[in-house]
């Protein structure tokens, strides 16, 4: 038995405004005025004030702003650590990720690619990082994915969707303020916090979960319960989905995802559907798998007024749908994690293929 020995955020600050403590956070961090802090935020932000006014610059720091209406990509990350080495006289103090999943996974590879030769792509996989990145701080402003503590960056690259996954990659300091995301709109915090429900149920359910993960998943989903199955929007809930994601986070660390995630990932690459909302179609149709889940999930799905896409596999060809099913079935350790070592006597291409066609 080989147990996971995975790295974790050495500093945490958890707190409704604590996002206003980053000047004193920061401040010891300065190298020297040359070395900037960098902060990667969402363009969302651009012009918010709200949030932007509590940034502090000084020197040469600056904020970059970056889109997420695609997902990030290896491509973008080599994009944006050239700008920086190109602009700035030294290597950065710090960066400092704020937004969703997508902007903490690219502040993440750019700390990484400032301090490592090469292009992001060469780094896709495990362990192949070698030099110790940027000190890279995380404070997300949409929660669910738990990208936050985890230790790999999840990029487009390669032959599809893959992630750099490494010990460097896990933040140095993560800033935990469920402030940040009270303006997240209905259906996206319906999708993220039901994402993250739906990769708890995963973990606790795995093949590699243990009781650590177990407890973590167990204490997820026990707070997504809640606030899921109340149609609300109140300080509380938006503790109890930040304090989600951080614990189903943790529990994909010991354990892994599973069928929903492997299924979903063929979704993404050919109908270029959004990460969140590509995991709540698939999971609608495991009824088979996780048949109370699945029906807890429906209750949420009428309570918060949601409308899934129905019917997507009618749009596609034939080939199409083999071609998901052809991604899907190489996320190998997700399907292991889902059914076993032994999952290809338990699960097969055509059955892939039937799921595709229930969505
Ligand atoms: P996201 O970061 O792509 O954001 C979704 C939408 O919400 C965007 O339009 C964004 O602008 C908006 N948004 C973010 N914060 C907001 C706020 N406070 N107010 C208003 N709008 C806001 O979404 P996500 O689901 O958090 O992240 C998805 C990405 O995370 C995918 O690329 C996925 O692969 C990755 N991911 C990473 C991990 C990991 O462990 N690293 C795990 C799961 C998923």
């Amino acid at each position: 038995m080989i147990y996971k020995n995975v790295p974790m955020v050495s500093k945490v600050v958890f707190g409704r405004g604590s996002f206003s403590q980053l000047p004193e956070i920061l401040s010891p961090l300065r190298l020297n005025s040359n070395a900037p802090f960098l902060f990667i935020a969402d363009k969302v932000f651009q012009g918010n004030s709200y949030l932007t006014s509590r940034v502090p610059l000084a020197y040469r720091d600056e904020i970059l702003y970056v889109s997420v209406d695609d997902e990030p990509t290896t491509y973008k990350i080599d994009e944006i650590t050239e700008d920086i080495i190109l602009r700035f006289p030294q290597k950065p103090s710090a960066i400092i990720g704020i937004g969703g999943g997508s902007v903490l996974d690219i502040a993440k590879a750019v700390s990484i690619m400032l301090t490592n030769p090469g292009n992001a792509e060469s780094y896709l996989g495990i362990g192949l990082v070698k030099n110790a990145p940027i000190y890279h701080i995380g404070i997300p402003t949409l929660s669910g994915t738990g990208a936050e503590v985890s230790n790999k960056s999840v990029l487009i690259g390669g032959d599809g969707k893959s992630s750099i996954v490494s010990e460097y990659i896990t933040f140095d300091q993560v800033i935990l303020d469920p402030e940040l995301i009270q303006n997240v709109p209905h259906h996206q915090w319906f999708f993220s916090a039901a994402d993250c429900f739906i990769q708890s149920v995963e973990s606790e359910a795995g093949h590699y979960s243990n009781a650590l993960s177990i407890s973590h998943a167990r204490e997820a989903m026990k707070g997504l319960e809640n606030i899921l199955q109340a149609d609300i929007d109140s300080e509380s809930q938006q503790e109890q989905l930040m304090l989600g994601s951080w614990h189903s986070g943790l529990s994909a660390l010991h354990s892994n995802n599973g069928i929903c995630r492997a299924l979903s990932f063929g979704l993404i690459d050919v109908l270029g559907l959004k990460h969140a909302i590509s995991n709540c179609i698939v999971f609608n149709a495991l009824s088979d798998y996780f048949p109370e889940k699945v029906e807890e999930f429906k209750q949420m799905m009428l309570i918060h007024n949601i409308d899934l896409p129905q019917n997507l596999s009618s749009n596609l060809s034939d080939s199409e749908i083999k071609r998901m099913a052809k991604i899907s079935i190489n996320y190998q350790d997700y399907w292991k994690n889902a059914f076993g070592n032994s999952w290809k006597t338990k699960f097969s291409l055509d059955d892939i293929i039937k799921l595709y066609n229930k969505m």
